[in-house]
């Protein structure tokens, strides 16, 4: 249990609940991330109960185990976050376009990507150099020379750079190049790696769990904010369902809960989310109605010599296309598309 204290509350007031915690024998711990007006319980042996915490005077709430993504929640954080790197905002009036090929395999198709992004009104070119596979034997990303590929080339169209850190090990050398890390699905609960994240100061972008509640997704982020690091952008990408037929299904109700629950921006990746070229387009207009803060997708010059989720990318003039739609799209939710940087 948190107990999350009144900004407000009196010296006499925090003594009292101290010596109230103290006779209960609750062992409490401090908070060591960016609030410092909560009071985290590791142990109550007491059996105290929330309501009999949150009638104590400066308390403001108890907040039970499975709901404590205090950092995350909009009620103790009313207004929404917003990410500024290199000029982009994330979680803004803008609606956010982000795209790339699922893994960086050469500098003739970043080159390529990079055009198509930047041409749609992009501000992040995506990329994966470590990818997490579902086979060993399948092509595992260029590694530290697919990271100088990646950087090259967004610098050369004015792009940002987000890439996936796969593993603790990895963090420093891809947080030295890229610009926004992406944590994948398969690592949202990677606790080590997210409180690894949360001590360093590059944005994240946090991929929702293949078979997450919002609940654990917002728990996850929470291990990143309350390590000290603000800057986490949430990813709906589909989660797993019955139906083989998808590679995943598009979860837009949450998207709109998200929004509810968290001050965080949240993006969508309809690319994953399906595994199909042909549903992209239609998931991301409907992602961008639906109150998402941007979109996250997959491009690829030749999807079918793509080394990785070919079948699930789009071309350069599908992007171009989707921009079109999306500059119609942004002002009937109240948000501008591609404005100039
Ligand atoms: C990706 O973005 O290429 C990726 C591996 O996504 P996810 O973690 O959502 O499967
Ligand atoms: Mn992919």
């Amino acid at each position: 249990m948190i107990l999350v204290l009144d900004p407000a509350i009196t010296p006499s007031q925090r003594e009292a609940l101290d010596s109230f915690l103290a006779g209960s024998g609750a062992t409490v711990r401090e908070n060591r991330g960016g609030r410092g007006d909560l009071v985290v319980l590791t142990s109550n042996p007491g059996g105290v109960t929330a309501e009999e915490f949150q009638a104590r005077s400066g308390v403001l709430k108890a907040v039970s185990a499975g709901q404590e993504f205090v950092h995350a929640a909009r009620e103790f954080h009313p207004e929404n976050t917003v990410i500024r790197v290199g000029g982009a905002e994330i979680g803004g009036k803008e609606l956010l376009l982000a795209a790339g090929p699922c893994a960086v395999e050469s500098e003739a198709q970043m080159e390529a990507c990079a055009r198509a992004v930047s041409a749609a009104g992009g501000r992040i070119l995506r990329g994966g150099s470590f990818k997490p596979r579902t086979s060993p034997y399948s092509f595992q990303g260029l590694g530290a020379e697919g990271l100088r590929i990646h950087r090259e080339v967004a610098d050369r169209h004015g792009l940002l750079m987000m890439s996936e850190v796969l593993d603790r090990e990895d963090l420093a050398l891809v947080a030295g190049v890229a610009d926004i890390l992406q944590v994948g699905s398969r690592n949202m609960q990677n606790f080590p790696l997210l409180k690894a994240l949360g001590r360093q100061s590059k944005p994240v972008l946090l991929k929702r769990g293949l078979a997450s509640t919002r609940e654990e997704f917002l728990l996850a982020a929470e291990y990143i904010l309350s390590e000290g690091n603000g800057q986490v952008i949430l990813c709906e990408r589909g989660i797993r369902s019955f139906d083989p037929s998808l590679r995943n299904s598009l979860d837009l109700a949450s998207v709109v809960l998200l929004k509810e629950m968290t001050h965080l921006p949240v993006l969508v990746d309809p690319s994953h989310a399906t595994g199909r070229h042909r549903l992209v387009l239609p998931m991301a207009r409907a992602a961008a109605v639906c109150g998402a803060d941007g979109l996250l997708l997959e491009v690829h010059p030749e999807p079918a010599k793509a080394l990785s989720d070919g079948p699930q990318a789009i071309l350069p003039a599908d992007l171009m296309a989707l921009s079109e739609d999306l500059r119609v799209l942004a002002p009937v939710v109240g948000r501008t598309f591609g404005a100039p940087a």
